[in-house]
């Protein structure tokens, strides 16, 4: 494989705006000029001022051909999202720069997945391609110094990234973002906070929408419901609070201490902890603004003791983990 990406051909993988052509050495990249042209068009107009969300909703307005994929999500990926746009812009490829042999594929012992990994930079293969250049380097650079701008104002502000491949509704700070499906389009509902000052007092409001909606536009779901935080959520919990049995309480219950307890077999897994522990976190605030909605039982409070205090032995067994992964490791009793 590093020989073929070595010469600059082929070696099986697809990119918006090429397409690959089996040549006398193998298969060869070659600009596809109606897709090209949407790549043009993606730099000058994000370059131009216009926001990726602006950018993804007017594509699919004009029913623009997106990258397709195949993926087991299947009908649920629709037209362009606003993570296509940022993959475009963000691919060095378009302005005729081909590192090769960034990544390898390993094999999760634990998991049999094969996962991507960086490798060290002195491996990479680096090739000019004018030849395949779609953009200039001065278009090129104007879209990364605004990139730059956006992730500085936006990025990083404190919102857990969620590990690959894990669902969302663990990792949300919504009672029920993900867990709803909007009735149109099967897309997830999601939660869209706004902040207004009324008085000096800053007040947050949350409303439930579909998410197709939001970020690819009216032209790809034209659900536009969108319904108070409160509202919906003191409607789930009394249905929810009617519905709990102690049966559903206990299974609740031994699950959970069962994850627990197999934590505790296998220390050496510093990353399972961290995994578990973050999962285990979700669900316990999810309980927490359960009972903070509606009507606690003092059964459901208990539970939600039991697991706080396990959460904080199982951060000191990280924390014990960590400190035994430096050299020296010694026994405490
Ligand atoms: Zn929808």
């Amino acid at each position: 494989m590093t020989g073929q990406a070595l010469k600059g051909r082929s070696t099986g993988g697809r990119l918006f705006g090429y397409r690959t052509k089996q040549g006398p050495d193998g298969a060869e990249w070659l600009i596809f000029e109606p897709e090209a042209e949407i790549v043009r068009r993606i730099f000058q107009e994000y370059a131009g001022g216009l926001s990726m969300k602006a950018l993804t909703v007017r594509l699919n307005e004009e029913s623009v051909p997106f990258p397709g994929k195949v993926t087991r999500r299947g009908p649920t990926r629709r037209g362009w999202a606003i993570s296509t746009i940022h993959t475009i812009l963000s691919n060095e490829k378009y302005w005729g720069r081909w590192v090769w042999n960034k990544a390898m594929f390993v094999k999760d012992p634990e998991t049999g997945k094969r996962t991507a990994v960086l490798r060290p930079k002195d491996e990479w293969v680096v090739e000019d391609r004018p030849d395949l250049q779609l953009i200039n380097l001065d278009l090129w650079t104007r879209v990364r110094e605004r990139l730059n701008v956006v992730r500085a104002a936006y990025g990083a502000t404190g919102t857990l990234k969620r590990p690959r491949g894990q669902a969302p509704e663990l990792y949300s700070r919504h009672m029920l973002s993900g867990l709803i499906r909007c009735g149109i389009c099967g897309a997830r509902v999601t939660i869209q906070t706004s902040q207004r000052k009324k008085n000096d007092v800053l007040y947050r409001y949350g409303r439930y929408r579909c998410s197709f909606h939001v970020a690819k536009g009216p032209s790809i779901c034209p659900n536009s419901m969108s319904i108070p935080q409160a509202v919906l959520e003191m409607k789930l919990v009394e249905k929810f609070q009617k519905a709990l049995t102690p049966e559903m309480i206990d299974y609740l219950v031994a699950a959970t201490n069962a994850a627990l307890d197999a934590l505790n077999i296998n220390p050496q897994q510093l990353q399972r902890f961290e995994v578990e522990r973050r999962r285990l976190d979700g669900e316990l605030s999810n309980l927490v603004k359960f009972v903070v909605k509606g009507e606690p039982s003092p059964r459901l409070r208990e539970e939600i003791t039991v697991r706080e205090r396990r959460l904080i032995e199982l951060d000191q067994q990280i924390q014990h983990l960590r400190s035994a992964a430096a050299p020296a490791r010694h026994e405490i009793d």
